[in-house]
């Protein structure tokens, strides 16, 4: 048989403790709703065969394409500070990976039906957070975020019942890996730590390979995190559930389940309805990453120490690298919002200078998008309910550009003028449950081209009318 995806199985050969073969559940009757042709290309695969029958069947977990070794992945989680001593993949399937320019990438289908880790759930998706994991994955990409990327989007046939009954379908994800945080919790908590080297070496060899040691990759991430929740920030995202399973060890977002972007700006903002303490609030996600941070670091010990005295040792050296998360946050930070001013490489003054603005934006109810945007193109004070205020800030920001060289072009880069905005990706999915799938479409193509405002996406980047506001979100 001929070899359409040229599937490595690196995962599969890590020992048996760290997955179960599993194969997906056949669905009803299989149909390709999206398929992401430039990245089926990136990986080497021919996306006239994906969208194809034989290809549909493969996405669909109908057949397992020749060279695949399907399986769930185990791991462990603190869940909004509870432990959760086994979780692992209830409603994915990794098929395997596939090599891409930029290295290995895992092929995974998510809503493919149960697995050893599935526990009450049925291990399925149904249409609505495929739809919303694929255009804002795509977007996040589009923006420059590290992101879980989004190959395919497929419908079933099958119905899926949640509040009520809704079309099943499954994402077809692509990632750098599908290493967690928990992952490294799982053995930990067991005292596995043989497994717990192999984790390291495994994931140090995939992401890393120029760091040394269980202390070395603990810089990496907690380096690569830093980054990656700074630009959350500079996008006014909310991730919404920043469980330990959910934050990856390669620096990539994951997980689109309850995160919405900011409309009108507010620092505790908080969508997801299971988030009654506001634990991953827009102004709490850099603390969280932290104490996400922190149990990755504790989940080493056991392996970087034989006796007390070496575990005193290591403790005080990951204690180090921990307590510098909050710098290395800073600075990104720092980069991220003097971009979105126009600053190349901020100064002293300038970290005030955007503060200052965000203070503004809250007391004045500003749209987060909009403001920054409306800093480059024109317009910024009228998103505000004082714009005299905005105008005394304007004449400090505007002396603060003039020692810049291009800071147009900087703001440029730095400021999208279309983002998923939750009603519109609302809108998008109520027409494709009822089978209407062009609104789904605009977004995607909108979403390729996000710093641009066209006459076709200018709409896209108004803020919602009262009627269309979303306060909340659901995990789906
Ligand atoms: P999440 O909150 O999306 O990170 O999911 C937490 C855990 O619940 C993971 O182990 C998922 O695999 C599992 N899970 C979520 N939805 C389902 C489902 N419908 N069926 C089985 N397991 C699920
Ligand atoms: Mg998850
Ligand atoms: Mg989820």
């Amino acid at each position: 048989m001929t070899q359409h995806i040229p599937f490595q199985n690196s995962y599969a050969r890590l020992p048996a403790a760290f997955f179960t073969h599993v194969a997906p559940e056949p669905v009803p009757a299989p149909a390709l709703l999206a398929l992401n042709d430039g990245l089926a290309r990136d990986l080497g695969i021919d996306p006239q065969w994906l969208a194809s029958p034989e290809g549909v069947a493969v996405l669909a977990g109908n057949a397992v394409a020749t060279g695949s070794e399907p399986l769930a992945q185990v791991y462990a989680a603190h869940q909004f500070g509870g432990w959760v001593a086994r979780l692992g993949d209830g409603r994915a399937v990794l098929l395997g990976e596939v090599a891409s320019k930029a290295g290995l990438r895992d092929l995974v289908l998510k809503g493919s039906g149960r697995t050893a880790y599935s526990r009450n759930g049925d291990g399925r998706a149904w249409l609505g957070p495929v739809l919303r994991e694929y255009l804002v994955s795509e977007w996040m990409h589009s923006v420059g975020v590290p992101t879980t990327r989004a190959l395919a989007a497929v419908s079933t046939g099958a119905r899926v019942q949640r509040e009520q009954a809704y079309p099943g379908a499954i994402l077809v994800r692509v990632a750098s890996s599908h290493l967690r945080i928990g992952t490294f919790q799982y053995f930990a908590a067991r005292g596995d730590f043989d497994s717990l080297e192999v984790l390291t070496d495994f994931a140090l060899a995939r992401h890393f390979p120029q760091a040394k040691g269980p202390l070395g990759l603990v810089i990496s991430v907690v380096q690569a995190q830093a980054e990656l929740i700074a630009k959350w920030m500079g996008l006014g995202f909310v991730h919404g559930v920043m469980n330990t399973d959910n934050m990856t060890i390669s620096g990539e977002t994951i997980d689109y389940g309850p995160c919405a972007f900011i409309d009108t700006y507010h620092p505790d903002a908080v969508y997801s309805s299971i988030d009654t303490q506001g634990r991953y609030a827009y102004s709490n996600q850099a603390n969280v990453a932290g104490w996400n941070l922190a149990q990755l670091a504790s989940s080493l010990v056991g392996i970087m120490a034989k006796t007390e005295e070496e575990a005193e040792t290591a403790i005080a050296a990951l204690t180090e690298v921990i307590n510098s998360f909050a710098a290395r946050y800073h600075l990104a930070w720092e980069h991220v919002f003097a971009a979105k001013l126009g600053i190349a490489q901020p100064k002293a003054g300038d970290k005030a200078l955007a503060k200052e603005l965000l203070d503004l934006m809250a007391a004045g109810q500003a749209d987060f998008t909009n403001t920054f945007y409306a800093l480059g193109a024109g317009g910024a004070r009228d998103q505000f309910s004082d714009p005299a205020a905005f105008d005394l800030w304007e004449a400090k920001w505007r002396a603060r550009i003039a020692q810049e060289a291009d800071p147009l072009a900087v703001m440029r880069a730095a400021n999208p003028a279309v983002i998923p905005r939750t009603h519109r990706i609302e809108q998008a999915i109520q027409a494709a449950v009822g089978g209407d799938m062009a609104p789904f479409e605009r977004l995607r193509v909108a979403f390729e081209t996000p710093f641009a405002l066209s006459s076709d996406n200018r709409a896209l980047a108004f803020p919602p009318t009262e009627d269309e506001v979303v306060a909340r979100t659901f995990c789906g």
